[in-house]
């Protein structure tokens, strides 16, 4: 008989932010049995030695106390136990983003890689998951997308708040919780429940219109991906689809799920009921949605084939993170005109945003986009303040390569076919076979073929010179001849330093500069603390330094006074003419 491995958390300190977990293995290897936990999360691509929080580890045979040997940074040994094993942990979590835990007073979150060791040669065993109440309160409930267990059985269940299960621990671990008493609302979308947990709201919340555009948008993406049937993707694993919301003064980001996704957003723009207008960040918002949505289709069922499956003891490189996350990034926005919950102006308003953050960096013309997929562990991840001219965003670039070859497509075949209908292949072709658990993944350069399949256009020399090569995506060409006129304009008549500044407690401090720019010719340096313009006092704001700044005009050369460190320093920098540096859209009339 198959056995069943059983997990149980415990958040036994929520004002010390611990957790206690257990995890009982009834057959354990009986030589030797190693446990690992995760060094990474999958969709978020650094190692971050998640066993770091670990406090203590303790393990029994039977009632028999033993010592698990620690043999790496992430993996214990256990010898000569034939069971029942028992491990039992205290992880200390206090980490208030999407990809690890967070416990106090008022809630608990987290990821399965944080808190579930996996039991080695034992990972396609069943799991149960059993959630106890905190000590200081009865009024907490548990959130999740993980299935509940179908019979809640008498055996320790005292002060269980939930019993869930996993086939398997890939599935374990991709079912983040909640737990407490969160704000939340359901939807359908084509029939299927959907449910949107908000932590950390202040009353008042307009619940039902996040709720009405979210339908909105999970319907636009089932109809893209299945047309006819309308199936929402998550139907293999779950009976429900659970958005887990943390509302923070100012957090931003979100991590994708097979039937969930954990996000973090800022209380300044979510709509709340006594106001009307709408929040200038709502539309950021529901396009964190509509990202995290979509990528339930495309990277947690549709993958690339090095992470089928994933091995989350060391970094797991493809050169495919621009298809996953770059035509992810241009679906989201797509989405949101499509469903209706914005119009063509602010599509085209918001395309223009992601064009000119490209262009921004010179690191486009160094680095190309298989080469920034495969260094994202190092590179993306570990950004420092010379990125702009080394690196190459696979989000960004990723979604103008969508843009161009929907466009590409679109134009060579008179609108018949186009990225959507590369996007329903990739489904039926590697997704759907996720059902089941016959994945395969989707090889390295398998790409080009499949579009041609898709569409019958061969865009093999566009992704060789946009993809393997640093080429820029000739937009404006392709929108012209699409209808849609590009054309760059300046946001100030302030001449161009060559840097970016931050504020850093009453001083300006140079942030990044640009290669080839004013400030990288004349020898300024990110981390230069700014002090006088031709002898004049920079202030402790960007908006001071761009006053000083207007009399000034391209070509004209002025003296910089620097800190840098301790020392001194005066600069004689040539100003340059005022960056064009957005984007603009418009459709041209016929
Ligand atoms: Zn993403």
């Amino acid at each position: 008989m198959k056995q069943t491995l059983h997990y149980r958390v415990y958040p036994f300190d929520p004002a010390g932010h611990r957790l206690k977990v257990q995890l009982e293995i009834p057959s354990p290897s009986r030589r030797c049995q190693i446990v690992s936990l995760p060094a990474w999360i999958p969709g978020s691509y650094l190692i971050r030695d998640f066993s770091r929080h670990i406090e203590s580890i303790r393990a029994w045979c039977g009632k028999t106390v033993m010592t698990p040997q620690k043999i790496n940074t992430n993996q214990w040994a256990i010898d000569g136990c034939t069971g029942p094993l028992t491990i039992e942990m205290v992880i200390y979590a206090w980490d208030l983003s999407v990809r690890e835990a967070h416990v106090d007073e008022s809630h608990a979150f987290f990821n399965g890689t944080s808190v579930f060791l996996m039991a080695e040669g034992l990972q396609h065993l069943p799991c149960t998951v059993q959630i106890q109440a905190p000590p200081h309160t009865t009024k907490w409930k548990a959130y999740t997308s993980m299935p509940v267990a179908p019979e809640q059985g008498s055996k320790g269940t005292v002060n269980s708040i939930g019993s869930y299960i996993a086939p398997n621990y890939d599935a374990l671990i991709d079912h983040p919780f909640e737990l407490g008493t969160p704000a939340v609302i359901t939807f359908k979308a084509f029939g299927a429940l959907h449910e949107m947990v908000f932590t950390g709201v202040a009353p008042g919340l307009d619940l039902a219109r996040i709720a009405r555009d979210t339908k909105r948008i999970c319907e636009a993406q089932m109809a893209l991906f299945e047309p006819a049937k309308k199936e929402a993707p998550f139907v293999d694993s779950a009976s429900k689809y659970v958005f887990m919301t943390l509302v923070t003064k100012d957090g931003y980001g979100g991590l994708e799920h097979r039937a969930s996704t954990a996000l973090v957003t800022s209380r300044k723009d979510l709509p709340v009921k006594a106001h009307q207008e709408t929040p200038a960040g709502y539309t950021q918002f529901l396009g964190l949605v509509s990202h995290e949505y979509f990528h339930t289709w495309h990277v947690k069922r549709i993958k690339p084939a090095a992470f089928v499956p994933y091995d989350l003891l060391v970094p797991n490189h493809t050169r495919l993170l621009w298809v996953f996350e770059g035509f992810t990034s241009y679906y989201d926005d797509l989405m949101l005109l499509r469903s209706g919950v914005i119009d063509l102006p602010a599509y085209l308003k918001l395309l223009g945003k992601t064009i000119a953050s490209v262009y921004a960096g010179g690191g486009r013309l160094k680095q190309s986009l298989a080469h920034s997929s495969f260094d994202a562990w190092t590179k993306y991840y570990k950004q420092d303040e010379n990125a702009p001219n080394a690196i190459v965003s696979y989000y960004t670039k990723g979604a103008l390569v969508a843009l161009g070859l929907d466009l590409t497509i679109r134009l060579a075949t008179v609108n018949r076919r186009s990225l959507d209908d590369v996007m329903r292949l990739l489904w039926q072709r590697f997704g759907k076979r996720f059902y089941g658990g016959r994945a395969r993944g989707l090889g390295e350069t398998e790409l080009a073929a499949l579009i041609k399949q898709a569409t019958g256009v061969d865009v093999s020399l566009e992704l060789t010179q946009w993809v393997q090569g640093v080429a820029d995506v000739p937009l404006a060409d392709l929108l012209a001849r699409s209808g849609v006129e590009l054309s760059w304009v300046s946001d100030t008549d302030t001449p161009d330093l060559g840097f970016t500044t931050k504020t850093s407690g009453p001083d300006l401090m140079v942030r990044q500069v640009f290669e080839h720019g004013p400030g990288h010719i004349a020898g300024l340096s990110a981390g230069d603390q700014l002090v006088a313009v031709n002898g004049l006092k920079v202030g402790g704001s960007e908006a001071t330094l761009s006053a000083l700044l207007r009399p000034y005009q391209a070509e004209q050369v002025i003296d910089l006074h620097v800190f840098r460190g301790d020392l001194l320093k005066v600069y004689r920098l040539r100003l340059a003419p005022p960056k064009n540096n957005t984007c603009h859209l418009i459709p041209m009339h016929s």
